[in-house]
């Protein structure tokens, strides 16, 4: 049985395995919704080398066809590219009064971003927040943010005719100091282009506040215009995340994967609409999905891979039952663990693994060792595999040479399979295996 198990996956790794013929086919069609959405050139071109790259070789889930298989592949690694570090919903605004800086282009959306952003941190974060315009060049913006603050029942910093953007922002921060207020957002103004003057003002202020956060905002909308005022902005005052307006349009917005790779700032909102309620956490899944714009194949790659997992998982959870658990088991387990966010999570919510989850942590256990793990056994022969009692030691210098590693490592792992195996048999005389199943999903 489990010599058919393994020969599975070796089918699927073989001959299912993506050419590089069939990813570069795939990849034209890939190129042109990239441009279409508007990802720039240079960027797009760099992305499909990189996921050209990554695709070729890899396995052709069952049922689905290699086109659909590379455009999963892209969703990914799109979806890694706008993925960064941080959690876009989270500012940086402890340590009050925390100065926020919003800048960008005239007509970007600066104001209404501001207020939106000035609405959420009140009603999600509980936080009291007070707003300045320093536009003093257009007679109806300090206005504009006043109505704005009124209608959403946030405080607005009175305005003082004749008075510079820095003296403002002084006065801005004086008020939320005395007025005990969380943050203070300063609404910058913008230019049609790009020029010094606004450069230097912007910077005077960024010198006397120290803005916690500086929020580009840009419309979406403008794609290649749009990259190019991030990358200038942030060599001249440095930005700390950009928002993204008129997402509620048709566009694509492919600048949003531009403005990433270029960059390297993350994207923390998305403005969806005029009203003060049309503002979004930004989700790279969803942008993802609209800058392919081939939604369908994706889900229903998804779709394939699950129901694989689920079968594999029903697979293993009846030879568990059986008490067989070998290391084509433990590599499946492995690789699972990795993907659903580290072994120490998922031992965790084992019955009777809870005090292994410790020494596997004690043990510093990661996804670098994981990976390593995963070589040995690939580095195994299908019979080894299946039966590690025969493992001699010959035959363990032969495998921890072909993954590049000790034998103490392989005896390492042969360790952990044993202790696994125990659990598992005992787990299977339990019976059900409700719980496990629950564990694995
Ligand atoms: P500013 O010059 O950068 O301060 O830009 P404003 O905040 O005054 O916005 C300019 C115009 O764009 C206004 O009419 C806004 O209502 C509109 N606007 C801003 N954000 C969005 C958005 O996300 N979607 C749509 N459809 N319109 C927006
Ligand atoms: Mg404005």
């Amino acid at each position: 049985l489990s010599e058919r198990l393994s020969g599975v996956f070796d089918r699927l790794t073989k001959q299912g395995a993506l050419s590089e013929d069939d990813v570069k086919t795939a990849l034209r069609e890939v190129r042109v919704a990239l441009l279409e959405a508007d990802v720039s050139l240079p960027v797009a071109r760099d992305f499909i080398a990189r996921v050209q790259e990554k695709a070729t070789g890899q396995a052709v889930t069952k049922s689905v066809t290699p086109g659909q298989q590379v455009v999963k592949i892209v969703h990914d690694a799109l979806v890694a590219t706008l993925t960064g570090d941080e959690d876009p919903g989270k500012l940086k605004i402890d340590n009050p009064p925390a100065p926020m800086l919003m800048v960008g282009l005239q007509g970007g959306g600066k104001t209404t971003t501001t207020a939106k952003l000035a609405k959420r941190l009140k009603e999600r974060d509980g936080k009291r927040v007070l707003m300045a315009s320093l536009d003093i060049y257009r007679p109806a913006a300090m206005e504009q943010l006043a109505v704005l603050g009124a209608q959403i029942g946030v405080d607005t910093l009175p305005i003082v005719a004749g008075q510079k953007p820095v003296d403002i922002a002084r006065r801005a921060k004086q008020q939320a100091t005395m007025g005990g207020y969380d943050v203070y957002m300063l609404d910058t103004a913008g230019r049609l282009q790009i020029d010094e003057v606004l450069m230097q003002e912007v910077a005077d202020v960024a010198a006397v506040t120290s803005p916690r956060e500086t929020l580009l905002v840009v419309d979406g909308l403008t794609g290649q215009v749009a990259v190019e005022v991030a990358q200038e902005f942030d060599a001249k005052i440095g930005i700390s995340g950009v928002v993204l307006t008129r997402m509620d349009s048709d566009g694509r917005g492919g600048a949003a994967l531009s403005m990433r790779a270029v960059t390297g700032k993350p994207i923390r909102f998305v403005g969806l609409g005029e009203k003060m309620d049309a503002l979004e956490t930004f989700e790279p899944e969803r942008i993802a999905g609209r800058i392919l714009g081939m939604g369908d194949i994706v889900a229903l790659v998804e779709k394939a891979q699950d129901t694989i997992e689920a079968e594999q998982a029903e697979r293993m959870m009846k030879r568990f039952q059986k008490g067989q658990f070998n290391m084509n088991d433990l590599k499946m387990q492995l690789e699972q663990m990795t993907k659903m966010g580290g072994m120490e999570s998922i031992m965790g919510m084992m019955p009777g693994m809870g005090k292994m989850a410790k020494q596997v942590q004690d043990a510093g256990f990661d996804d670098k060792i994981i990976r390593q793990q995963v070589a040995l056994i690939q580095s195994m022969t299908k019979k080894e595999r299946a039966n590690p009692q025969i493992l001699q030691a010959s035959r363990k210098k032969r495998i921890a040479r072909g993954a590049g590693l000790e034998v103490s490592d392989l005896n390492k792992l042969l360790k952990m399979h044993r202790q696994m195996a125990d659990v598992m048999k005992k787990m299977g005389k339990m019976g059900k295996g409700g719980m496990f199943k629950q564990a694995m999903k």
